[in-house]
């Protein structure tokens, strides 16, 4: 499913999101632990004249890995090579890319999770040697030549480091994890977003949005937009505090970011079940959705907020559930 609240890329957000990538590292908003390691690598390995340490960015979507990545490689002055794990499925896809580097490049691997065996033996020659073994031949007549690389940076990204191979791991040298942005830190997000894209967006209209958008920029541009469009349609285009509720009352985003999914989640957890524990397929059941969805869409963000609690026995709905659905009445009733 994708909603409003994703915080995977949905379709139109990849153009507009181009436009709103900070550039630089002082544009790039929070984040400050992050920034300031790596900045010192960076400026390490410039002093040194050497490229610097290949770099994992581990963290959840839409929060900016790729966005630092161009950062990085903008501040080292190198031309930056995109590709992602799921588009190596073949060594040769990845040895192609690797003898193409010229000396200092970034190359970025997205969910670096997913890069299939093959692609991944090649890569730890290539980061720690810079060669690669390139395969010649069939069957007991093969012989791999060794061939050299330009020296490179890799930045991998991941939104599962538990997913990536200890051997794989162990080839960084520095790995970031990125952390949910606090509400001030995405109304900075969206004020500059809203500066560049031409929205007149009040500080409190401004700060409402923030509110509501689970700790990812990339949902925080998301719903400017969506609230965009309500401005210009119902009122005189300016995002007000007024404004930004009725928008996000259209698109059912409640004032803690919770979407009409997650409502309906831990709605059909206290009221059909007492508030659990329920195991997740009966859950996904009663709410009409694949248990994955349930999984992986809702739960990081309920369980995240304290909402949800993944027991051994089931699914839980702690109290700060049955208080945001105003059920604590019915809750007490229940004991
Ligand atoms: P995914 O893992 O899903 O690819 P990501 O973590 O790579 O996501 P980005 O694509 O870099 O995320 O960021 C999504 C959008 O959020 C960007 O267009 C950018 O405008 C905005 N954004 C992310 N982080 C920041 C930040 N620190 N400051 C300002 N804008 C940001």
């Amino acid at each position: 499913v994708e909603g409003v609240v994703t915080p995977g890329q949905v379709p139109g957000d990849s153009d507009v999101e181009a436009s709103l990538r900070p550039r630089s590292m002082d544009e790039f908003v929070g984040q400050e632990k992050v920034r300031e390691q790596l900045q010192l690598v960076l400026a390490g390995a410039k002093l040194r004249g050497t490229p610097p340490d290949h770099v994992l960015l581990a963290g959840p979507p839409g929060l900016g890995k790729t966005s630092l990545s161009m950062i990085i490689a903008a501040e080292l002055g190198a031309a930056l090579r995109l590709t992602s794990g799921p588009a190596l499925e073949r060594a040769g896809d990845l040895a192609a890319i690797l003898s193409n580097l010229v000396e200092g490049d970034v190359l970025f691997i997205d969910e670096i999770h997913r890069i299939a065996r093959p692609a991944e033996e090649m890569l730890y020659l290539a980061m720690e040697d810079f060669r690669v073994d390139v395969m010649v031949g069939k069957g007991p007549g093969a012989t791999s030549i060794p061939l050299d690389i330009a020296p490179f940076t890799l930045v991998g990204a991941t939104t599962r480091s538990g997913q990536l191979t200890g051997p794989l791991r162990d080839r960084f040298g520095f790995t970031a994890h990125m952390e949910f942005y606090s509400a001030d830190e995405l109304t900075i997000v969206i004020s500059r977003s809203a500066a560049i894209l031409g929205i007149e967006l009040r500080p409190d209209g401004a700060a409402e949005i923030a509110r509501r958008s689970r700790g990812t920029p990339r949902i925080a541009n998301r719903l400017l937009r969506r609230v965009r469009d309500y401005a210009q349609v119902r009122a005189d285009g300016a995002i007000t505090l007024d404004v930004a509720r009725a928008a996000l009352a259209v698109y059912d985003v409640d004032e803690m970011g919770l979407d009409r999914l997650d409502r309906a989640v831990l709605s059909v957890l206290c009221r059909s079940f007492g508030g659990g524990p329920v195991g997740l397929t009966t859950l996904a059941v009663a709410v009409g959705e694949e248990p994955s969805t349930v999984e992986e869409v809702c739960e990081p963000f309920l369980v995240r907020i304290g909402m949800l609690a993944r027991t051994a026995r089931g699914r839980v709905a702690t109290p700060a559930a049955w208080d945001h659905l105003g059920l604590a009445q019915l809750q007490a009733e229940s004991r």
